[in-house]
């Protein structure tokens, strides 16, 4: 893949840095790729080819390019860790990937750091975000250089459509609103970046298992005049680590000389963090956790999907839904539990529910329990049949070439596409 004509492009509202993206081995479409900040934060935003690579690589990784070839110096810190994260994600998900090669035209030069040191969080106004700032600041006084005074925000990150639908558009703008207050009440200036990037590979799957901290890093390194660290706030805990696009290992892969990226460490659970935020005000005027919509005006979250539903649950076991605003209600039925879907990750489901049991029995609220016990069971039913269809669909691959595959789409008169390896 060639990233070709990277530039800074100025507009009377904005900064947007550009490239045009050509694909070499792959038949897709080439695209101007683009990153805007509005006019407050266009003085920090940089054209940086580091930012370019990091967001293009693993797409072309996945599709199998042999090189991305772009303009200007990348850092030699950076080459280093995209060769090693391309060799985890191999050895994790695909045994039989080449490494896609690295030819920047002006050759490896160190970044260079920015004067002050300066830390940024990316920020959704979710519960994991929102317990790695409140931590922050329990850790650091304010003006310690690992205190954060910037937060980054991607609008429409979930849905990157290039039309956006009422759905996104309501969502950003209610998420947005959340993430403004939290910001202003913590004192962080706000980056906002809105990126056509996951067009590169618009597959949610491929970003929540391979690309996830590769788009964010991207997203800071353009601030890099600006930014000398950025934190990511993982989903899963140290406990319970599993292949995924934020696992911590691969954060500090897309640091470079300039600026450093980590996951944060944490051991503690969802339950743990959101019982940690329980008392402080800004997380419970603020928290965001709903990607449904469009929802009336004045509401955050819908209060019926399942991360609504889970939230709410996990805010009653902590005994603050009462106090959280952002939910249009105060109580959880047996009847929402019983009729909602398993989410968006099913395979998660048992993770971030089975926690829940014990306290709400606890709480007296074993009709809840008894309720969530009830979907556990036929969430790990699914979950084995899942488990079992990957395994045979990973033998179908890996061992007959893809045999049963072309067979099946041949039986129900699809094209035979080699698909992403
Ligand atoms: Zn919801």
């Amino acid at each position: 893949v060639k990233l070709l004509g990277l530039r800074l492009e100025a507009t009377p509202s904005a900064a947007r840095v550009v490239c045009r993206v050509e694909w070499e081995d792959s038949e897709r479409p080439a695209f101007d790729l683009f990153f805007e900040t509005p006019e407050e934060s266009s003085a920090d935003l940089s054209p940086n080819p580091n930012a370019f690579l990091l967001g293009a690589i693993l797409p072309a990784f996945r599709r199998q390019e042999r090189r991305i070839s772009l303009e200007g110096p990348v850092c030699p810190m950076l080459r280093d860790g995209l060769y090693a994260a391309m060799a985890i994600l191999k050895g994790w998900y695909a045994p039989k990937r080449l490494p896609t090669v690295i030819e920047p035209s002006a050759g490896f030069r160190a970044a260079d750091r920015a004067a002050v040191p300066m830390s940024a969080l990316f920020l959704t106004a979710g519960v994991d975000s929102l317990y790695s700032l409140w931590k922050n600041r329990q850790r650091y006084p304010r003006g310690h250089a690992a205190s954060f005074r910037h937060a980054i925000y991607i609008p429409s990150f979930a849905f990157p459509e290039e039309f956006p639908s009422d759905r996104t558009r309501d969502l950003a703008r209610r998420q947005l609103r959340s993430i403004t207050a939290v910001a202003r009440a913590e004192g962080l200036r706000l980056l906002t970046v809105t990126t056509n990037l996951r067009r590169l590979d618009p597959d949610v799957y491929f970003t929540a298992r391979e690309g996830l901290s590769a788009i964010l890093a991207s997203a800071a390194h353009l601030f890099s005049k600006t930014l000398t660290s950025a934190v990511i706030a993982p989903a899963l805990p140290a406990t319970n680590l599993r292949p995924d696009g934020d696992h911590p290992l691969l954060g500090p892969l897309y640091s470079t000389g300039a600026l450093r990226v980590t996951g944060d460490r944490t051991l503690s659970s969802r339950l743990e963090r959101l019982r940690r935020i329980a008392g402080w005000e800004t997380a419970l005027a603020n928290l965001f956790v709903c990607f449904e919509g469009p929802l009336p005006e004045g509401s955050a979250n819908c209060g019926r999907c399942e991360k609504c539903l889970r939230t709410m649950t996990e805010l009653l076991v902590c005994e603050v839904l009462d106090h959280c605003r952002t939910f249009p209600k105060r109580n959880v039925e047996v009847e929402e539990i019983e009729v909602m879907s398993v989410g968006y990750h099913p395979e998660m489901f048992p993770t971030y529910w089975a926690p829940l049991v014990e306290p709400l029995e606890a709480l007296g609220r074993s009709d809840l329990a008894g309720a969530i016990a009830r979907k556990l069971r036929m969430a790990r039913g699914r979950a084995f049949l899942n488990s079992r269809r990957e395994a045979i669909r990973r033998f179908d691959r890996d061992r007959l070439g893809g045999a049963i595959r072309s067979a099946s789409r041949a039986a129900r008169g699809l094209p035979l596409d080699r698909g992403a390896p």
